[in-house]
């Protein structure tokens, strides 16, 4: 697979303790600066292991939270051109909002991103069947992906913070052949970039395809819709899907269409003759595997823009078309239809049963990295 390079993992050091205070009353629970730039509280248990919430810090007071159920990504608080802060990423304050089960607000996405059509496909002769977990397709790992586990965390910090998360996917879980040894790093720069590391070994051939799943909303605030938003997608090309959103296996040009997006144009502009809003993976016009700006999102109102790096062939932009109200935002707010939006990095889905597609199939051997880089800019 084109996005194989020699990983190079930093050092995890031990952490130093100093005790201060956690500013969220709901998260109830004291907060311990572990390193430079991040606090660690605890968050609950869930499957007999401790959970922890991790906050990422920059001298621009960019602030990341994620924790290790899940790797979810809770919040990522940015100051807009009027020097308000609010989190650019739609979440909960506890646990237990996770534990209900959202469609993946925020979560690293495994063993693989998107939808594998009839929730099966054939490796070196062999069938593997997965669990059908979307009408009869497999989608973003499973009954019980990634999102749904707890990582073990590690903290990293020589002058930006960075969190360090691991997860073994053993041998059959989900249905996926091989021992999946993942490491994913989180690291919020200066630059108010939170960039995101995919690294990961297997014993068998096995379909990999990692990614996360933020939700945007630009203003900070789910009573505005992403429509007015607007948005470049560096994409000649996209995957047309059938009726259950499993790509046809065609590469079609978005020119003269409504996935034109190569200039940026509001996002409402053309979304209701898509039937059901943009749920589409893109074909980035990167060809090479190196990392590249691939799209900007911006929002004129609180003037942030959102620009996407990354290594990967695919940018799967959903516009949130199944959010209907029924999860609450932090803020109280119902998560209504289109209030947010996905740009989940990725290979294109399906591709173990699509032989024209980028391959995702990592050996033995091999060694899968990517990176994806978020990384918010104001204008003002
Ligand atoms: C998929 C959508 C799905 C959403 C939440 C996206 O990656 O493309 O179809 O509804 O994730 O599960």
């Amino acid at each position: 697979m084109n996005s194989l390079k020699t990983l190079s993992m930093s050092v995890l050091i031990g952490s130093g303790l100093l005790a201060t205070s956690c500013n969220n009353p709901s998260e109830n629970k004291e907060a311990t600066t572990v390193k430079a730039g991040i606090t660690k509280a605890d968050w609950g248990e869930t499957d007999s292991s401790k959970v922890y919430l991790y906050t990422l810090t920059n001298a621009k007071g960019t602030e990341v939270k994620i924790t290790n159920y899940g790797g979810i990504v809770t919040s990522f608080v940015t100051a807009d051109k009027a020097g308000n802060k609010s989190s650019i990423v739609i979440g909960f304050d506890s646990l237990s909002g996770y534990l209900a089960k959202p469609p993946y607000f925020g979560a690293l996405i495994g063993r693989y991103g998107n939808r594998i059509g009839d929730a099966k496909f054939t490796l070196d002769g062999k069938e593997h069947k997965l669990a059908a977990n979307n009408g009869k397709n497999a989608l973003h790992g499973g009954l019980k992906g990634f999102d749904k586990v707890v990582w073990n965390a590690t903290t990293v910090s020589d002058t930006i913070p960075s969190l360090t998360l691991t997860y073994l996917s053993k041998d059959g879980e989900e249905g996926y052949p091989g021992n999946l040894k993942v490491i994913v790093q989180y690291t919020l720069t200066e630059d108010n970039e939170l960039k995101i590391e995919y690294n990961a070994t297997t014993d068998k051939a096995t379909p990999v395809n990692l990614t996360n799943h933020s939700y945007f909303n630009l203003t900070g605030d789910v009573n505005n819709t992403i429509l007015n938003h607007s948005l470049m997608i560096d994409a000649d090309n996209y995957t047309p899907v059938d009726t259950s959103l499993i790509p046809t296996g065609e590469i079609k040009p978005v020119k003269g269409t409504p996935f034109d997006f190569t200039t940026a144009k509001p996002i409402g502009r053309d979304i209701d003759s898509v039937p059901g809003g943009y749920d589409h993976n893109w074909v980035l016009n990167s060809k090479d595997g190196s990392l590249q700006k691939v799209a900007v999102l911006s929002d004129s109102v609180s003037g942030r823009s959102l620009e996407v790096y990354t290594t990967e062939p695919g940018l799967q932009f959903y516009t949130g078309n199944f959010l209907d109200g029924k999860f609450i935002n932090r803020d109280g707010k119902a998560i209504n239809l289109h209030t947010a939006l996905c740009m989940e990095t990725q290979h294109f889905p399906d591709s173990p049963n699509k032989p024209n597609f980028p391959s995702t199939i990592l050996q033995p051997g091999q060694q899968y990295h990517t990176e994806t880089i978020y990384k918010v800019v104001l204008n003002k």
